[in-house]
């Protein structure tokens, strides 16, 4: 079935995109000789231009080039927050003709250690405050170089708004050995070779785990990237007028395509936040006049649940998108009371670096994955005879399309695994748990893949309990998500104790323990003691059981 041929299909929306044969570097050079002088980035009052935006990243594409050797096709670690400096990093390693490999600055040192080994990044560009963690991998890890950033670089000394303490650190002297400091590569203003980026070279890795415990780094060519960024432009509206509020992270697909690429591709204008704060995002709305702000459900939430909120003028925003976790409708309701703006909500995962499918601006649906992108193809599968099913069934949801992944960077097996062949067509299987209306409109229900989502960053349980497993005291662990208010989803862990630790350990113990071994996002904010768990007659946990329970008894109150 083709879900174009819905009624409600909006008729603005009916055409086949042409994905442009040019390169994401190729953007950033037009949008800079087209708005030299506009601005690119605000950052907390300081204000940087498409000009200085391009010349910057040839600068450090020439020093990656020139002085550390970086060839096409080589991996770069990019471990930072949202900053001027990602985004200068990101294009530079790409203006190199190497690949981006976007870290989220959570995770500790040892799981950075295997993303380095797991695609050999020789060269890492870190932000300051992430040093620590970054420094005893050089001695360990392919990685040969670091480049260090201090955001606090970037900032104007009239900031109306201040940097969040923890990543305002002073410049400290990084140029020993194998650490150079950003200031100075830039300063070296080595030239880059001549670009001859091809549009099916491989852009970006972001890392994910899919339906399975490992993480894999999802290989992205610029033609995928390049579908999400055309199809976001034609569904947003983002033109060069657009001033874009950027509070999602950049190292995730959607911050990375809606709130970084899309932008840069239409010379609009972009008002980066280092840290979510509701406040400073209300602030920043009412000071640049900003139009457009793509979020996740829960910084939406926290943003209207602000008492202060209605001291800010935000009459400027005309769009809210949002993806990677459901909005509740009744969020939805108090935005467009509040603003007038209907939330536009789309769904997406790393595989198809961000949305697959989203709701047309003149008819979109509440709690809701909205509808089909251009020219992707999506259906709804039975889960055990993979055969496709109709309206209202519920299967697992496929998707075939422009901006579906190649594949997960060297493993062949689980890139077969991820695919299933319907009409001749390759579609990816989402894990994701869905049905379509009779509109064409689909909706997310359950997943088949062992995953939680907090706040939109996504915990696999089996990666979270191989961690607890270090810990003397346990003997068997599940990891489950169990509903909370703020969070969306939260982790909780049932533990079995080692004979001699019961009665001698707490809950909280472990707690405190798991949050030094482990991103702060990944570790359990509830631990249960049990004697046992219920597990199959093979030894395979029965996770779903215990999720069922802690669903029963939230019902039962
Ligand atoms: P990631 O690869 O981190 O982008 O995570 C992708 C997963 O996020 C999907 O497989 C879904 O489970 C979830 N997700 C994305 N968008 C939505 C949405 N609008 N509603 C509910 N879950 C979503």
């Amino acid at each position: 079935m083709n879900n174009r041929h819905f009624p409600y299909w909006p008729k603005r929306l009916s055409k086949t995109l042409t994905v442009p044969e040019t390169t994401i570097v190729d953007h950033l050079e037009t949008t800079a000789k087209r708005y030299p002088q506009k601005t690119a980035i605000h950052y907390y009052g300081a204000s940087y231009s498409y000009k200085q935006l391009w010349e910057q990243v040839n600068a450090l594409a020439g020093y990656l080039q020139q002085k550390l050797s970086i060839q096409p096709g080589d991996r770069v670690l990019l471990y930072m927050q949202n900053s001027p400096q990602f985004i200068i990093s990101y294009y530079a390693i790409l203006r190199a003709e190497a690949i981006v490999v976007p870290i989220n600055p959570m995770n500790t040192t040892e799981e950075l250690s295997f993303y380095i080994q797991d695609c050999e990044t020789k060269v890492g560009i870190i932000g300051q405050e992430l040093f620590a963690k970054v420094e005893p991998l050089l001695s360990t890890t392919p990685l040969e170089h670091i480049i260090v950033a201090a955001y606090s670089d970037y900032i104007s000394e009239s900031t109306p708004i201040a940097l969040p303490d923890e990543v305002a650190l002073p410049r400290q002297s990084y140029d020993r050995g194998h650490v150079c400091y950003w200031v100075n590569c830039l300063e070296a203003n080595l030239a880059p070779n001549p670009y001859q980026g091809h549009v099916d070279d491989i852009a970006v890795l972001p890392y994910t785990s899919g339906t399975t415990g490992v993480p894999k780094g999802c290989v992205h060519s610029h033609r995928t990237v390049n579908a999400n960024i055309v199809s976001a432009y034609h569904w947003a509206n983002v033109t060069s007028d657009t001033v874009c509020l950027v509070t999602l992270p950049l190292f995730h697909v959607t911050g990375m395509v809606h709130s970084m690429h899309l932008p840069i591709f239409a010379g609009a204008a972009m008002v980066l936040l280092t840290r979510w704060n509701r406040d400073s995002a209300a602030r920043l709305i009412e000071m640049h006049r900003c139009t457009h702000w793509v979020n996740i459900s829960t910084m939406l939430i926290d943003f209207l649940a602000n008492p202060s909120l209605s001291k800010y003028d935000i009459s400027s925003l005309a769009s809210i998108a949002g993806g990677g976790a459901p909005l509740p409708e009744a969020v939805g309701e108090k935005l467009f009371k509040l603003t007038g703006v209907q939330y536009m909500e789309g769904y997406g995962l790393s595989e198809t670096i961000s949305h697959t499918h989203f709701n047309p601006p003149d008819r979109p649906k509440l709690q809701c994955l909205g509808i089909p992108s251009f020219d992707v193809d999506a259906r709804i599968i039975d889960l055990e005879t993979r055969k496709e099913l109709g309206v209202g069934e519920i299967g697992e949801i496929v998707v075939h399309g422009p901006q579906v992944f190649k594949g997960y960077y060297r493993r062949e097996k689980e890139t077969e695994e991820a695919f299933i062949e319907i009409d001749g067509k390759r579609f990816f299987r989402t894990g994701d748990i869905g049905r379509m209306d009779e509109d064409g409109y689909f909706f997310i229900v359950d997943r088949v893949k062992r995953m939680i989502n907090a706040s939109g960053y996504k915990v696999w349980p089996t990666e979270v309990e191989s961690l607890l497993y270090k810990h003397p005291a346990v003997q068997q662990a599940c990891v489950i998500g169990v509903p909370d208010p703020r969070r969306g989803e939260t982790v909780k862990a049932f533990i079995v104790l080692q004979d001699e630790y019961v009665g001698k350990i707490t809950e909280e113990e472990i707690i405190e323990w798991a949050k030094t071994q482990m991103a702060a996002y990944k570790y359990p904010r509830i631990v249960e003691f049990r004697s046992s768990l219920p597990m199959t007659s093979s030894g395979k946990l029965l996770w779903r059981k215990l999720q069922e329970e802690e669903y029963q008894k939230l019902e039962k109150g």
